[in-house]
């Protein structure tokens, strides 16, 4: 990134006053109301570093009083005025919360991403924040892991796209300006490989599946000018994250050239003697900061000890300044030098009627039909009768996780409440489970029955060993669909869920995730068809936990199983399931159909040189809606390498485009593939990547599962 001179020269003429203390300070950041064990919330602290000007930054602290109160402090009555940095998890909404980010993967449309990105910057900058911790993008194969809800899924690509438009989103062009905040790629590298989807538990990735799956989200994150990058609190092939100069300092700041912050999670430092990997806490600091991490959250063990580390020399005084550097070089381009304080004037209190309309858009276009029936959805609009049904039908607990400050003042829209303002004729009935329930299904021409998980059991430290629908569910469904009326079931989760035990009894379902605030009325556009959903899953639906981790873009066995034969002995495949997915990645149905041609390349050949060079190859994919409605359709492009010196996945997603259209109408879609898309990253610690001459096969189709191909010939 370029540098501004004036900044980094106003950084030499800080540097040049600050004592030890004050730099080690600009390294800290302390939690507001948080609780780092014995002692508890660390607000005294805070309040007392930044009056002696040892402190850097503060997470969890908001609203614009509130922040103008303590940077006043710092920058009023400290030695040399260096603002506080204000961070806070913006994940998916400050005040209006958009569906959760594993949601807007299903989009397949990164306008999602920068719309929330847009909404929660300004909102949050408004209210003092100046940096978000966020987005995160640890690619997962682990519907068991929580965290999978605040990821982009399992593509490494789809990822890659979603990062960096929300990158772009949360910071704009620049920095200073008061509707946005600074980003975060986090969580660096790994993190979603934990073992058995158990969270914080142990990584070992090798080098070419770290590069080729785990790290290309947060190259594009980079690339897209990211202010700062957090580490992961797993280990990686036995060394935590946090102590990795492989990942921070060779991979990061050298081949990568990042000049931004790299920030701790929450105790990480502290946790290196937890691991087993520092003696004690100066140590840990030791081990951390010298591995290329800039600022500790929520631990103090740099700021306790780093003196005493400067003076045996176990840090160097240019690791110190270089990590203060970044520090003050994203308060420099936040223009916290020269507007410090928040506009309390202009501060939002809550979502408008605008950023409302712009969350209720996107949890709709979120939503993935994975089947319909009859077909059952969309309703009809003179439908007399409905029940609205299940634990979730008449909830606000629809938020998702980390869905910050706004979830507790502005509850969810619920989905009975939206039914009944979008059918203001029909008769609604409502029950959430049990005879109640049955009786109401058995008396109304439709039902929506609206099953799930509640926000508490997804996100961080909420693993679950079984992914199905929580107890008393799954009867319920059968005892609807006993009934005999019509029905779609509507799914509100944090993750993918086994469907198995049900999903044969619902003619039609549909697929919300945890929509945000506007949830009811995003379900309800949805249901009776104002919009035709049109999103795709962005994980594979298993058939059950044992066939875990299933993905698509697996490298074959030499003995991989046959669809087409079932029973055939000696492949890789299980005794007791079938083989693959109940719903492959890329999966979802419109109400309307479409047709996609097979992908038609400007050319059958293509020299490596000139990839490597910067050439491309153009790929026209043709689609057409043929069915009765305006609707979406996901175009997906991926390839596989036949032969290649490292054995390639079945498949690789390296393009896809949402496109809309009327019924009879048909688009052509342009994809280039380029040296990235068909070469791959080898075992190479140096990081090497290389595009090899032979067979590219490049398929096109609305999922994973895609047959039509054409085959491009990749020569010297
Ligand atoms: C999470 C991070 C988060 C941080 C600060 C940690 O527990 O892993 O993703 O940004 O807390 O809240």
């Amino acid at each position: 990134m370029q540098h501004d001179r004036t900044s980094e020269g106003r950084i030499d003429a800080l540097l040049a006053r600050m004592t030890v203390e004050e730099k080690l300070g600009q390294l800290q950041q302390l939690a507001w109301n948080g609780d780092t064990g014995p002692g508890g919330g660390q607000n005294h602290l805070a309040e007392a570093a930044a009056r002696k000007g040892v402190l850097g930054s503060v997470l969890n602290l908001h609203g614009a009083a509130h922040t103008n109160a303590l940077q006043r402090i710092a920058v009023e009555e400290s030695r040399l005025g260096v603002p506080l940095l204000f961070g806070f998890d913006v994940v998916h909404g400050f005040w209006t919360t958009f569906p959760i980010p594993l949601a807007q993967a299903a989009a397949f449309d990164p306008s999602v991403a920068v719309r929330d990105a847009e909404v929660s910057a300004a909102e949050a900058r408004s209210n003092g924040v100046h940096w978000t911790f966020s987005p995160m993008m640890d690619v997962t194969h682990e519907p068991r892991w929580g965290r999978i809800a605040e990821s982009g899924g399992e593509d490494p690509y789809l990822t890659a796209v979603l990062a960096a438009a929300k990158v772009r989103g949360y910071q704009g062009e620049d920095l200073a300006d008061p509707r946005r905040v600074a980003a975060c790629a986090k969580h660096f590298a790994g993190y979603g490989a934990v073992e058995g989807g158990r969270d914080y538990n142990t990584v070992d990735l090798s080098e070419q599946r770290l590069r080729n799956l785990h790290l290309p989200p947060f190259r594009a994150a980079v690339d897209a000018g990211a202010a700062s990058v957090m580490a992961a609190f797993t280990t990686v092939g036995g060394v935590p994250a946090h102590a990795h100069p492989h990942l921070l300092t060779d991979v990061l700041k050298g081949e990568w050239g990042f000049d931004g912050v790299v920030v701790s999670d929450w105790g990480g430092v502290r946790e290196l003697t937890v691991h087993g990997l520092a003696e004690d806490a100066a140590d840990a600091a030791r081990i951390a900061f010298g591995a290329g991490l800039d600022m500790e959250m929520a631990s103090t063990h740099l700021a306790d000890h780093g003196r005493e580390l400067l003076d045996r020399g176990d840090l160097g005084a240019a690791r110190l300044d270089d990590a203060v550097r970044r520090v003050l070089r994203l308060k420099f381009r936040l223009g916290l030098f020269e507007r410090p304080y928040a506009d309390e004037a202009a501060a939002l209190g809550g979502p408008t009627p605008e950023s409302r309309a712009a969350a209720r858009w996107a949890a709709a276009r979120c939503t993935v039909l994975l089947k319909n029936d009859g077909p059952v959805l969309p309703l009809a609009a003179t439908v007399r009768s409905l029940a609205v049904l299940g634990p979730f039908a008449d909830s606000a607990d629809l938020h998702g996780t980390w869905s910050g400050p706004g979830e507790a003042r502005f509850p969810a829209v619920t989905v009975l409440d939206a039914v009944r303002a979008a059918a203001p004729d029909a008769e609604v009935r409502h029950a959430a489970g049990g005879a109640e329930a049955v009786a109401a299904a058995r008396a109304a021409d439709a039902v929506v029955l609206v099953v799930g998980e509640p926000t508490a059991v997804s996100g961080e430290a909420s693993s679950r060993a079984d992914i199905g629908l929580p107890p008393g569910q799954e009867e319920l469904i059968h005892a609807v669909a006993a009934t005999g009326t019509p029905f779609a079931v509507v799914l509100v989760t944090g993750r993918p869920l086994t469907v198995e035990g049900w999903i044969d009894a619902a003619p039609a379902v549909l697929a919300a995730w945890h929509p945000g605030i506007e949830a009811g009325h995003a379900i309800a556009d949805v249901l009776f068809g104002s919009v035709n959903p049109g999103g795709k899953l962005p994980v594979t639906l298993p058939r059950s936990v044992g066939q875990l981790p299933l993905y698509y873009n697996h490298e074959n066995t030499g003995r991989p199983a046959d669809p087409d034969r079932p029973d055939a002995p000696f492949v890789s495949s299980y005794l007791d399931t079938a083989h693959g997915p109940r719903f492959p990645f890329g999966h979802g149905l419109s109400y309307t159909e479409f047709e996609i041609g097979e992908p038609r390349l400007a050319a059958g050949t293509a020299s490596v040189a000139e990839l490597r060079a910067g050439a491309h190859v153009e790929v026209t994919v043709a689609v057409r809606n043929t069915g009765p409605r305006t609707g979406d359709e996901v175009v997906q492009l991926y390839v596989h390498d036949r032969a290649a010196s490292i054995v390639q996945p079945v498949r690789r997603l390296r393009g896809f485009r949402r496109v809309t259209l009327a019924p009879g109408e048909s688009a052509e879609v342009r994809f280039r593939l380029g040296a990235d898309d068909l070469g791959f990253w080898t075992h190479d610690p140096a990081g090497r990547h290389t595009v090899e001459p032979g067979a590219i096969d490049v398929y096109a189709g609305g999922s994973s599962a895609a047959r039509a191909h054409r085959t491009l010939m990749l020569t010297r």
